[in-house]
């Protein structure tokens, strides 16, 4: 894959915050740059990491920040859990609430747990106006039906999408966007290939999810914003267009999404 020149990437969900990026957060995020990546949003999976992800929006204004309790990191969910993610919401780099959703691939936390946690958050974020980062492994049913059961419905996307085509028509139905990660650039992915190769353009986003799910020919080393160029390229091959277009494609998906000007 060529580097991309003159285009603009957005990595919808990365966590740069992580201690695997202590040593070179710096020339990750510059490699970042220089691979035209533009803007990255870090999900946090807990308070902790909310903490964590805002240190690090604060030194880089191209990074911004989601804040939430991800369904496998429930352990420090309580009454007080919704305020303190209501009072970092109010931070100007917080764009999402995320990442919040269900896995029932992992079973780190009881299924009624994540529902319940899922729920107050998806009532939170649409108080808040602020879109939603979901995760959902295994769960894609109930994550749908969770969905559709609000009130006032916000949107957000469907993480690292994994799902069938009808189900992700459904999410796109409610006004949600499906997120690309490493795992579409596999050699044995045809059924996420076939996915994205039938769903729209104006509801994809890339992601890296880094350090995880780095993409072929990278796969199992640590995954970094620089290789979301790699998943790009893939998209494109499978929708026969330029790199440069699907780049600059959901580049304005994100900012439609997260309401800020391109
Ligand atoms: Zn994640």
């Amino acid at each position: 894959v060529k580097p991309i020149q003159a285009v603009c990437l957005t990595d919808t969900h990365c966590h740069l915050d992580f201690h695997v990026f202590d040593d070179d957060r710096e020339a990750v995020i510059e490699r970042a740059r220089q691979a035209g990546v533009t803007r990255i949003v870090i999900p946090a999976i807990d308070l902790e990491t909310a903490a964590a992800a805002l240190t690090v929006a604060d030194r880089y204004p191209d990074v911004l920040v989601a804040v939430g309790f991800h369904p496998n990191d429930l352990k420090g969910w309580d009454a007080h859990s919704l305020a303190a993610l209501e009072h970092l919401a109010g931070h100007p780099k917080v764009v999402a609430i995320g990442e919040i959703g269900l896995d029932y691939y992992r079973e780190r936390t009881p299924h009624d747990l994540q529902r319940r946690a899922f729920r107050e958050q998806l009532e939170l974020a649409d108080r808040l106006h602020k879109p939603v980062i979901i995760h959902t492994r295994n769960s894609v049913d109930d994550t749908l039906a969770l969905l559709a059961e609000r009130r006032s419905p916000g949107t957000g996307v469907l993480h690292s999408f994994s799902g069938s085509l009808e189900q992700a028509q459904a999410a796109i139905g409610m006004g949600f966007y499906i997120g690309i990660t490493g795992p579409v650039t596999f050699t044995n992915a045809a059924n996420v290939q076939q996915v994205v190769q039938s769903l729209p353009l104006d509801h994809l986003l890339l992601e890296t999810d880094a350090p995880f799910l780095a993409p072929h020919p990278l796969r199992g080393q640590r995954n970094e914003p620089a290789y979301l160029r790699y998943t790009a390229q893939k998209v494109a091959d499978l929708h026969a267009l330029p790199v440069e277009r699907i780049a600059a494609l959901t580049t304005e998906n994100a900012a439609r999404l997260f309401g800020w000007s391109q």
